[in-house]
């Protein structure tokens, strides 16, 4: 991964995330010669982890959808010719409710019998819903943008789907119990994101890579750079150079200018407009890049448990509160155990946070304040849980900002509303010629499953028009 070997190159992509990596790689698999430059000095974006004396801990994906063979990620890999070792989670999540829970099984068919047998009354509808959530899945997925499926779906948020289908109010609760993997809550959450995100999980289920999400980001480096790709890392892009209105190269921080036929960005797309490109964009688009809005962003928190932590009973997924705020809890060594040294264990917290971005003057006393607060929550679910800590480590949006430059450390991109989906979602072709978006501020929009397809699309375009 040395200095670049060349002044010239078909690609540069900006930023290794995995919408990058994935343009990158497919790139490169067919012949072009690609530049891949990354801020950090790991690859991955949000898909990377630490290590904290011999504890392995996810930066802050979880899991990935859509890595069994016929689906987008699995296919992806194929094609790259690319074995990536999984665990199937099984559950595939649990929903704890203050007055209810459930285990939400790995495979969709039994999801479906598990909440026709829980809710005999709504039965036909559950089995009825999930036909038509299934065929609006496979219309998102063909990109097929005049469907009947499709126009039905786009204006409407995920609540006013589940009202048109049931009545029983703890099934809808429980069908909208995973809106935390958008970061919109049911009521504003656009009905067709939540079909992408949620169908991906329950038809193909949940997938952790055996040695932790690094190592899917490093498999794609690894593969790129087999096919003759070039990564640069703790290398930053300050601008994207133009002639007229086209992309012709990128200008490195600290000096040196790269040119290439192509840029794509996997860059936050309102950095890449603001910052990375020094001149004046068309007002159509520029304004139509004031009024987006950033999806939400969390506080996280990694522990690391002594081997004498029982979490046996321990169940994987969302705990539910008050006023829309949940926290995802998971403990990937019960996974995978080579993530800690022998028999010891971590715990991971993502959980909302009520201060908005702007609120928030002290963030150290911010990070202070919510590690105690979701200590005493986790030693209250897990009996004696403090006496075992050996490693705490937390991240507030800022944390994420900094190591991905993510505005305001946005976990999804823009937003999962109606608006900001599908053709409300930035198309991977910008007013810039020869500049291209990737990841999850573009379509088809967030989580791995989505920006791995983005990726794929972004490079098949550059390829179809002979760049
Ligand atoms: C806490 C949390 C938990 C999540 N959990 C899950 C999960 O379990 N499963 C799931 O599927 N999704 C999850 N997501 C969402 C998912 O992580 C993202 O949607 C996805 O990873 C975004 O990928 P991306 O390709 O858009 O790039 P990003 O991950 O946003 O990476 C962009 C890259 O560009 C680099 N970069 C930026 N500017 C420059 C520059 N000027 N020069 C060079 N490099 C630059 C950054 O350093 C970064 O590496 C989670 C997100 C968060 C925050």
């Amino acid at each position: 991964m040395g200095r670049p070997l060349a002044k010239r190159y078909d690609a540069v992509v900006i930023g290794a995330g995995i919408g990058g990596l994935v343009c990158s790689a497919f790139l490169s698999k067919n012949g072009r010669k690609v530049l891949l430059v990354e801020q950090h000095f790991q690859p991955g974006g949000y898909c990377t982890a630490f290590k904290r004396k011999g504890f392995i801990f996810d930066a802050a994906v979880h899991h990935i959808g859509g890595c069994g063979r016929y689906s987008i990620v699995g296919r992806c890999l194929k094609e790259l010719g690319m074995e990536v070792e999984f665990f199937k989670l099984d559950p595939m999540d649990s929903l704890v409710f203050p007055d209810f829970s459930i285990d939400i099984p790995a495979e969709i068919e039994d999801y479906i019998s598990l909440l026709g047998r829980r809710y005999p009354s709504e039965k036909e509808r559950v089995e009825e819903f999930f036909k038509d959530f299934v065929k609006l899945y496979w219309a998102i997925i063909n990109e097929a943008t005049d469907s009947p499926t499709l126009n039905k779906y786009k204006g409407i948020t995920y609540q006013e789907m589940l009202d048109n289908y049931f009545e029983d109010k703890e099934l809808k609760r429980t069908l909208a119990g995973q809106w935390g993997y958008l970061g919109t809550p049911p009521e504003e959450v656009s009905c067709i994101g939540m079909c992408q995100m949620l169908v991906n999980y329950l038809r193909d289920g949940a997938y952790y890579p055996r040695g932790g999400t690094q190592n899917f980001a490093n498999g794609l480096v690894r593969n790129f750079t087999e096919s003759g790709g070039e990564t640069l890392l703790s290398a930053t892009a300050e601008e994207i150079l133009l002639e007229g209105s086209k992309a012709v190269g990128v200008k490195m921080e600290g000096g040196g200018e790269v040119l290439a036929n192509t840029v794509v960005s996997n860059v936050d797309a309102r950095q890449t407009f603001s910052r990375l490109i020094k001149e004046e964009l068309s007002r159509p688009y520029s304004d139509r890049l004031k009024n987006m809005k950033e999806s939400p962003s969390y506080f996280l928190l990694y522990l690391g448990l002594d081997p004498e932590i029982d979490l046996k009973g321990f169940r994987r997924g969302f705990y539910h509160g008050p006023n829309n705020q949940w926290k995802y809890i998971s403990a990937p060594t019960m996974v995978d155990g080579t993530l800690a040294p022998a028999g010891k264990q971590i715990l991971n917290v993502v959980a909302t946070i009520e201060e908005s971005y702007e609120e928030v003057s002290d963030w150290k006393a911010l990070k202070d304040r919510l590690t105690q607060e979701n200590i005493e929550y986790l030693d209250g679910l897990i009996p004696q849980l403090k006496k075992h800590i050996e490693v705490v480590e937390a991240a507030t949006p800022r944390t994420l900002e900094r190591y991905t430059l993510n505005s305001k450390g946005a976990a999804y991109g823009w937003a999962v509303t109606p608006e900001q989906m599908g053709s409300g979602r930035l198309d991977h072709r910008t007013p810039v010629e020869n500049l291209f978006l990737v990841g999850h501020w573009t379509n088809p929009g967030p989580g791995i499953c989505a920006v791995v397809s983005s990726g794929w699309r972004v490079a098949n375009l550059i390829l179809r028009n002979g760049r």
